[in-house]
């Protein structure tokens, strides 16, 4: 490929910002607490109270007004106990104590919590035991000391962990507005692919890409993904592609997006009223990637059938378009340096396929593993992704950095 016409091409940085602009928001569901884990929130949670809600004890023990302490008096008639769930007791006099346990709200007329060690419980009076700490508040969680009623906890675009879930719960919410998952269709397409468990033919070519895509997506907790395999025959793909577009949000496709003359993607989809955003990508591999969007905003994604191709293209526009469309906030890109020089000769973006590997101080470079062609997916066993470098013809040095995308 010449430079000139190269130039005519989208760099993926200005395909990755068609996508985001052309693929729509998808539909916010609400959802019970227990099915949001992995989720995207798409509203903002606020307190619903105080944290804590109420001056709370956080020790075994007895509380005591500590200015008693303080004057020096030992000895406290317990006068009644405290447990968490109840509603606050009063403290009767300055020297008596309220027992209390751990949660408990603190009881009123009380500042200052002496855990069980340090005292003697007999016939209902108290005698401490060595010296105590009687600082006011000791023991004591303060009202509101974590966070305060109204405050923002968490922002539309969070993804929902164990902790992110505890706090919408402790906000009082039983449901959650989160974003719903699309339905993907992979579709392989190609008369030469077999089906693994079926028998083939020595000039046939197992059909691995749909595997890969589904795993990938699957990965990632993507788990409504449907399947399809259509031949390079126009009627059929006019028919499937026509039915899986009015059932499912997301399609990926693999293979017929090159100049071949059996490579009628992009022609089919066209006539089906999917309006093309972009075809080809000066970038390799991946060269050939096709994207388009449907009549109901349908995003179609036609990936070129070399396996290195499919799944890097994958990982390079499909995974991180759709996750902006859920409205998650993107994770910071992760930079990393080339362990070793590379050369490149070609004016096009490199997806170097590496592996992470650790120096003696623990710092992490990437070792560059070319594969063979973009067909070679055997050379991609115990890499961990690529990086992005940019057109060559160049030698990026040692030490150049770049972002790393994983597999
Ligand atoms: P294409 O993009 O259709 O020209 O395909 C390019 C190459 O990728 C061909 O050698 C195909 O056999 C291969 N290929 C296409 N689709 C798949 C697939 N689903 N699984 C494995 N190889 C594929
Ligand atoms: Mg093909």
């Amino acid at each position: 490929m010449n430079i000139y016409h190269s130039r005519m091409l989208m760099t993926p940085q200005a395909a990755e910002a068609a996508i985001d602009a052309e693929l729509p928001g998808l539909p916010i569901e609400s959802r019970p607490l227990s099915q949001c884990v992995g989720g995207t929130l798409r509203e903002n949670i606020f307190a619903e109270r105080d944290y804590p809600p109420f001056d709370r004890v956080c020790m075994d023990g007895i509380a005591i007004s500590s200015e008693t302490s303080r004057r020096g008096v030992r000895r406290y008639a317990v006068q009644a106990t405290q447990a968490a769930g109840a509603p606050p007791l009063t403290l009767a006099d300055a020297e008596s104590a309220i027992e209390v346990m751990t949660g408990a709200s603190l009881p009123w007329g009380t500042d200052c919590v002496i855990p069980l060690e340090h005292y003697v419980l007999e016939e209902g009076v108290v005698s401490l035991t060595g010296s105590v700490n009687d600082t006011p508040f000791r023991n004591i969680q303060r009202r509101g000391e974590d966070g305060r009623h109204g405050a923002l906890m968490l922002e539309a675009g969070t993804v929902l962990g164990g902790p992110e879930i505890a706090i919408a719960a402790s906000a009082g919410l039983a449901r959650v507005r989160v974003s719903g998952q699309p339905a993907f269709m992979v579709i392989s397409t190609g008369d030469e692919l077999v089906e693994p468990g079926e028998p083939i033919a020595g000039h046939q070519i197992r059909r691995s890409n749909t595997y890969a895509v589904i795993a990938a997506l699957r990965a990632r907790g993507f788990d409504r993904v449907s399947n399809d395999h259509l031949l390079d025959d126009e009627a059929m793909l006019n028919d499937r592609l026509a039915l899986h577009l009015a059932t499912h949000e997301v399609l990926i496709l693999s293979g017929g997006v090159s100049m071949g003359r059996f490579d009628l993607v992009p022609k089919v989809l066209k006539s089906l009223g999917v309006r093309e955003v972009f075809h080809r990508v000066a970038q390799r591999p991946g060269k050939p990637m096709w994207f388009g969007v449907g009549p109901r905003g349908q995003g179609v994604f036609g990936l070129p059938g070399n396996p290195v191709s499919t799944l890097t293209c994958l990982v390079r526009f499909v995974l991180p378009a759709i996750i902006t469309a859920m409205g998650t906030r993107r994770a910071p890109a992760e930079r990393i340096g080339l362990a070793k020089p590379v050369h490149f000769d070609q004016p096009l973006a490199y997806f170097l396929p590496v592996s992470v590997e650790l120096d003696e101080w623990g710092q992490p470079w990437a070792s560059p593993r070319p594969t063979n062609t973009s067909g070679d997916f055997l050379s991609l066993i115990g890499t961990d992704g690529f990086v992005e470098l940019p057109p060559g013809p160049m030698t990026y040095p040692k030490g150049f950095v770049a972002t790393l995308y994983r597999w």
